[in-house]
């Protein structure tokens, strides 16, 4: 796998924590010796910080950027490949992470603003990230294509809960989004992968409920979540299999979620 994975360049988009954070570091332990990581969040501290640790466990064998973007930010996603220096320039796995729920609250009490956020980071967000990297995976290998597009969905995507409609209806939107996606790209050397995490214990965790700490590890009763590290062994799997092998989709949830 170490091999497979040597000389590529990897963009994860919320890698600042949880999922996307694990993510780096298990393509950085997986393929240490020459591999190109571009880490992006809105939170520039603690990317940077997220590629001192990389570095300072694996060492300088893998090249990390940090890159401050806001995925719900047309502009900057668009602005975004004009930017990476000429080494980080070829993109071969894209890693759509960024996510996020704003509260759980039954459909009409949820705010404007608060549905607006979803949708701009899970969904367009998303797709804005695919469509600013798809092209120049597209041009590769005189037009046969290359490359990788990982997207991070839920179980939500899958099932709804109360009190989710919003986030679950984004989830849903990214997973008719990959498929479509995959289909389109079927005769190209693009695998189009999808990792749909259950119950994960993330700052997400928390924010989902504004902090509120008890409210978050009550969704836990009678299971134990799993870590950010069980999905990101899943995502890097699926990058590390042979070219003619797509891990396609993928739900992965602790044993007793209900
Ligand atoms: P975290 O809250 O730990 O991480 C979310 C990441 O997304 C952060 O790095 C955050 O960085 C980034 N992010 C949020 N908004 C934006 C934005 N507008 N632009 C760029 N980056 C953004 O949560 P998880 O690791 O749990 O979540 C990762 C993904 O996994 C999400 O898509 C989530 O929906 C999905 N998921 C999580 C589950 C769970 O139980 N935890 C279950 C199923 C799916 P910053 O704030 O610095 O921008």
């Amino acid at each position: 796998v170490a091999k497979r994975l040597q000389g590529k360049t990897v963009l994860i988009t919320g890698a600042s924590s949880g999922i996307g954070r694990s993510t780096a570091f298990e393509f950085a332990r997986t393929s240490p010796h020459d591999l190109k990581l571009i880490l992006t969040a809105r939170r520039i501290d603690t990317l940077k910080q997220v590629a001192a640790d990389i570095v300072s466990e694996v060492g300088s064998g893998v090249k990390v950027l940090p890159v401050q973007l806001d995925v719900s930010n047309p502009d900057e996603v668009r602005a975004l490949v004009g930017k990476l220096p000429a080494e980080f320039g070829k993109i071969d796995v894209l890693v759509n992470n960024a996510g996020l729920v704003k509260g759980v609250a039954k459909a009409p009490e949820i705010g404007e603003d608060d549905i607006n956020v979803m949708f701009a980071t899970n969904v367009t967000g998303l797709i804005n990230m695919t469509q600013a990297i798809l092209p120049s995976m597209l041009e590769r290998d005189n037009g046969d294509g290359a490359g990788d597009i990982i997207n991070i969905g839920s179980i939500a995507g899958r099932e709804a809960y109360v009190g989710g409609s919003i986030y679950c209806a984004t989830k849903a939107a990214v997973r008719a989004f990959t498929e479509s996606l995959r289909k389109e790209l079927i005769a190209k050397r693009i695998r189009v992968i999808s990792v749909d995490p259950g119950q994960v214990e993330t700052e997400f965790s928390v924010v989902r409920f504004g902090g509120d700490k008890a409210k978050a590890d009550a969704v836990y009763a009678g299971c134990e979540p799993l870590t950010p590290d069980d999905i990101a062994e899943a995502v890097v799997f699926a990058a590390g299999r042979r070219e003619n092998v797509v891990i396609a989709d993928t739900l992965i949830f602790p044993n007793h979620q209900a």
